[in-house]
């Protein structure tokens, strides 16, 4: 018998909710709350405390002990710190919970062992935290109890940002302020905010519990360091889309219920193209939630894998020679009023202003597509970006073939008099076609693609935090809105203005988009023709946070002074440096104590059937042959282990992180690589039973 699930029931009911508010607070409390909520502001004293007491009551009548201020530290994923209810009982010894708006509003971590990158020097290590009151608090349920989690920006005592949050707050202030200006010229008085939204689509893949315990690489990488592939890989398409198994059915169906307790609008699931992944997304929302609540995904992602003897893994890389995993961060601008500002609209008007916001796209990632790149970079997606697969490491623009003609017009003529399949279109008379249907012809090369009424950003690592790629994204734009109404507003003449200024920004910014196959060796070429960067790698990008274009970027819009910055682009090197130590250790580790001594008692039962069957007098070649084979693969084995060792060695010589970090890439992770070459054909060439770890085939065939 299936139990009938209440969804509609379900939602939210581990949320805080407006709707909770309503309910618990008095009437002129909720209404401070909303107008916060709404257009910003800071909750007074008193009004806090009413907020404390109702959340606290609520929280506890549903089962919490605790409360934590939840934050984004720049580790990408989250923190918290329990603090229990509890306080001083009275003199009969009776206690009461409690919880105070003080406590609601401010924390104060130790939180000296976060990366700073140097902001927060250790006599002043107690950061803080603060509570964004547009992100709903909610309750977590594990082995610890029931925990009343708020989400929290945090910063250093002198008001620095220490998180993910921060900027982006910050970043989504710039661009509505900015946003408001352009749809002001356009006539809209009626908005009051343009609010950026957000939708990720999160691949995972699973693996058996038992079996990733078994691999020191796994637990320690998240990826493995070594493997042959299996006779069969994604060739045959039968994975995508295919039909889900039970085990994995029943994990999934856990997952949408965890994730709709916590007001997460967990909504697609599906097979992904390598065998074992699979892919789960929410319906959009406002940029910092739709942050929150990925979070929020990876997090439950993992913890219900546990409850079905699985192991989650959101490495943007687990298997070699399979596909990888990544975010699609899909992204659009709204005003308050229900307008989508990618929406090519049905009116002349609405036609220009669509025009005039994709020119600004053009431009703004035209002019800053190093730090587009960069936002969506970290470690493990050095394998995906730029390597073997797709997306290339090159920022483009993807329009489809209807709207690059209307450019390419506009850009030649000036006008946009017709359109491509039939139809008539005059820009500023007509109307412009309906892209959502254009955007069937899907192309999935493609980085940065319109498809119908938002930008799909399709860079960004399945295991990172897209807080810094809709930071970047609305800072970027909110500069390319920023200029153009500079001009605009001035201009005597506006319809003459935006016509000069569409076709100027595409002029310009026209190399950005293409339209091809982004896989393919002709646009790495093309692209470097049309002066295009293509950073290849995590550490090479992360500079192009503190070029002069970027400071003044992000200075101008209040987003990150340059001290912030600087210390961001150092913790970036670190970040790297370190991961890549801990891989380099790992395979040290498994080389040295599980992979060569299996095959060094391999080639001894070898040598003993050699002398075997030599004594009974026949002929030993093959044996003779097999062993001689494995030995060379053992030798060239051995030969890179020592290698190896000798450049980590060298890399704590190293004390400047920028160097340190480009040694780690240049000389260690090639180290690593030779390494594995021969270690993984050995895995071919010995039996299996002597292998001492489960292979590509039981991980990722046997779920
Ligand atoms: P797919 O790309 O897999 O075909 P969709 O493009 O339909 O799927 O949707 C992917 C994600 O984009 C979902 O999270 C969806 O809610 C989100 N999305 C849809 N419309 C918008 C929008 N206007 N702004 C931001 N995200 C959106
Ligand atoms: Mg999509």
């Amino acid at each position: 018998m299936c139990d009938v699930m209440n969804v509609e029931e379900m939602f939210g009911s581990k949320v805080f909710t407006l709707g909770k508010m309503k309910e618990r607070l008095p009437k002129s409390v909720y209404k401070e709350v909303k107008k916060i909520i709404d257009q910003g502001g800071e909750l007074s004293p008193a009004t806090a405390d009413v907020v404390a007491k109702a959340m606290k009551d609520w929280a506890v009548e549903n089962g919490a002990t605790h409360y934590t201020h939840w934050f984004q530290p720049l580790t990408g994923i989250t923190a918290e710190k329990h603090d229990a209810f509890v306080t001083h009982p009275d003199e009969e010894g009776k206690m009461l919970l409690e919880f105070s708006g003080k406590e609601l509003i401010k924390g104060e971590p130790d939180a000296s062992s976060f990366p700073s990158g140097g902001l927060r020097a250790t006599f002043e290590a107690r950061g803080y935290t603060a509570w964004d009151i547009t992100s709903p608090a909610f309750l977590k349920e594990d082995a610890t109890g029931v925990i009343l989690c708020i989400p929290t920006a945090f910063c250093s005592y002198k008001g620095e940002a220490l998180d993910k949050k921060t900027p982006l707050l910050r970043s989504m202030e710039a661009i509505s302020e900015q946003a408001l200006r352009i749809v002001r010229l356009f006539g809209n008085t009626e908005a009051t905010k343009v609010v950026p939204s957000v939708g990720p689509e999160q691949e995972y893949f699973l693996v058996d519990r038992e079996k990733y315990l078994k691999r020191d690489d796994l637990i320690f990488a998240g990826r493995t360091l070594f493997g042959a592939p299996a006779p069969k890989g994604q060739e045959l398409e039968d994975h995508y889309f295919g039909t889900i198994r039970e085990r994995i059915g029943a994990y999934m169906k856990d997952l949408n219920i965890e994730l709709w307790k916590l007001g997460v609008t967990a909504k697609t699931q599906h097979n992904e193209v390598a065998p074992a992944q699979h892919e789960l997304a929410p319906i959009y929302e406002t940029a910092n939630i739709a942050v929150d609540h990925n979070q929020l995904v990876m997090e439950t992602m993992k913890k219900v894998a546990g409850r079905h003897g699985l192991t989650c893994l959101l490495h943007e890389k687990p298997f070699a020679g399979v596909n990888g995993s990544g975010k699609h961060n899909n992204w659009s601008l709204g005003t308050d009023n229900g307008v989508n500002l990618l929406d090519p609209g049905d009116t002349p008007n609405e036609n220009i202003q669509f025009l005039l916001v994709l020119a600004c796209i053009m431009k703004a990632v035209d002019t800053h597509a190093d730090l587009l790149r960069q936002s969506a970079s970290d470690v493990g997606n050095d394998h995906r970006l730029g390597a073997n697969e797709a997306p290339p490491a090159i920022i483009s623009i993807f329009l489809g073939e209807q709207l690059e003609d209307v450019v390419k017009q506009l850009v030649e003529t000036g006008e946009a008099a017709h359109l491509i399949e039939g139809g008539k279109l005059e820009t500023g008379v007509s109307t412009l076609p309906d892209f959502e249907k254009d955007a069937t012809d899907r192309n999935r090369t493609s980085p940065f693609a319109f498809t119908g009424n938002k930008f799909e950003f399709r860079m960004v690592g399945s295991a990172d935090s897209i807080g810094s790629p809709n930071t970047i994204l609305n800072a970027i734009v909110a500069e390319a809105f920023c200029e153009a109404a500079d001009r605009l507003e001035k201009a005597d003449n506006f319809d003459m203005a935006v016509h000069d200024l569409i076709k100027e920004y595409m002029t310009k910014h026209q190399r950005i988009v293409f339209n091809g196959d982004g896989y393919s060796d002709a646009w790495v070429k093309e692209a470097e023709r049309r002066g295009l960067p293509n950073i290849k790698s995590m550490v090479e990008a992360s500079s192009s946070l503190t070029t002069e274009k970027s400071i003044a970027l992000f200075e101008k819009f209040g987003i990150f002074t340059k001290v912030e910055l600087e210390s961001r682009e150092e913790i970036l090197y670190e970040t790297y440096a370190k991961t890549i130590n801990i891989e380099a250790l790992t395979m040290i580790e498994m080389a040295k104590k599980q992979i060569l001594p299996a095959v060094m008692k391999y080639t001894k039962s070898l040598a003993d059937t050699v002398i075997a069957v030599k004594e009974a007098g026949a002929d030993a070649s093959v044996q003779i042959g097999v062993l001689n084979e494995i030995s060379a693969n053992l030798a060239q084995a051995k030969a890179a282990l020592t290698t190896l060792e000798e450049k980590v060695e060298k890399a704590s010589t190293i004390q400047n992180a920028k160097e340190l970090a480009f040694f780690f890439k240049d000389e260690v992770f090639t180290a690593m690589e030779a390494l594995r070459a021969p270690v993984d054909t050995l895995e071919t060439m010995v039996d299996r039973k002597v292998w001492p770890l489960p292979t590509y085939a039981e991980l990722i065939f046997e779920v």
